[in-house]
């Protein structure tokens, strides 16, 4: 008999149970929303000589999904930790692999990843994406009704003391002690798609990245937001989009490829990136242009807006600026900022 102290208590149990449900869920998520998942990874080329291989490329995606889902840290300790008969049995199950017997060693999954093509797998995430789109599920979360909300987020990688390749950005910064030092990195840009509150998800990464040592300028956000709108548009040729973006990106050229594609754009306005419409804006609210929504969301707060400044100021594409102030116990906020097409007012989109 096992003694008091080994006992296991009902809610040891029911925490165990929760701790399984984990693989449960991910099973019922891949059947429910990527039915057919497993036949999308069968049709990746496979990068490897057919006469040396074990495994399926199922059975190794499966496994670097695993190891990613259960926060394992590294490959080494992903061999590790699966070394088990569960694992093994699970990891058969999703590949639906009955034949597999043993677990991938780490540098067979390696190997592998190494040769794969990453188009390959950026045309799995499409698959995906355009899967949810289409079960309707999440299709009341437009805005609009019509425009999915799609966010240009750019993201630092990585910094340097040192160059550490032949495409590191570089700036020049001042330390502690005011001297000038140079500083390397690389940045990433990625466009998130809104599916509702909690769940976002990556439509499109792309680098931020110099070709070679010797270009003239830097690759900067706005290029790489145009690389990666043009990409969005082959990839989703009929998905109608609302690009959200901060104040980098409230640039004509940029606004100009969303109306191409006929999709809305809101951009957060900074007074240092346009500072003729905002100033014209100002300007065209001294008389009573400005139209006045009060009570507005659960902060109550005011908002004004004044469609097509532009024709004022003498732009090509549309502004139509929405202020937006409330008052906290805390702080007041206020942001302003620009859009094409009706009001926003009644989305949730920045309020
Ligand atoms: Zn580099």
């Amino acid at each position: 008999m096992k003694k008091k102290n080994e006992w296991i208590t009902k809610e040891q149990k029911r925490e165990a149970k929760m701790d399984d449900r984990g693989i449960v869920d991910l099973i019922q998520v891949k059947e429910h929303f990527f039915h057919g998942f497993n036949q999308w990874i069968d049709e990746m080329l496979d990068p490897r000589n057919e006469s040396y291989t074990s495994y399926t490329q199922t059975d190794l995606i499966y496994l670097g999904i695993l190891k990613n889902v259960c926060a394992v840290e590294s490959m080494r300790q992903m061999n590790e930790k699966f070394n088990e008969k569960e694992c093994i049995q699970t990891l058969a199950f999703l590949s639906q692999n009955e034949d597999l017997e043993e677990l991938p060693d780490y540098t067979t999954l390696n190997n592998y990843l190494e040769k794969l093509s990453p188009k390959c797998l950026s045309e799995l995430r499409t698959k995906m994406i355009r899967h949810l789109i289409r079960s309707k599920a999440f299709h009341k979360n437009r805005l609009l009704s019509k425009y999915w909300v799609v966010i240009l987020d750019g993201t630092g990688l990585f910094h340097f003391k040192e160059k550490h390749c032949e495409n590191c950005l570089v700036r020049t910064v001042i330390d502690a002690d005011g001297n000038k030092k140079k500083d390397y990195y690389h940045k990433v840009l990625e466009a998130k798609i809104v599916l509702n509150n909690n769940l976002v998800l990556s439509l499109g990464t792309e680098f931020i990245e110099n070709e070679s040592e010797q270009v003239n300028k830097q690759d900067c956000e706005q290029n790489a937001a145009k690389r990666l709108i043009s990409r969005l548009k082959k990839e989703y040729p009929r998905l109608q989009m609302c690009i959200l973006g901060d104040g980098l990106y409230c640039v004509e050229p940029l606004m100009k490829m969303c109306s191409d594609n006929n999709w809305k754009y809101i951009f957060n306005l900074k007074e240092g990136t346009q500072k003729n419409i905002v100033k014209d804006y100002r300007w065209l609210g001294e008389g009573d242009a400005i139209k006045t929504v009060t009570g507005i969301g659960k902060e109550d707060g005011t908002g004004r807006y004044l469609n097509h400044v532009e024709e004022t100021t003498g732009k090509n594409e549309i502004f139509n600026v929405f202020e937006y102030e409330y008052t906290k116990t805390e702080d007041g906020k206020k942001s302003m900022f620009v859009s094409c097409g009706r009001p926003i007012l009644k989305s949730k989109i920045g309020i």
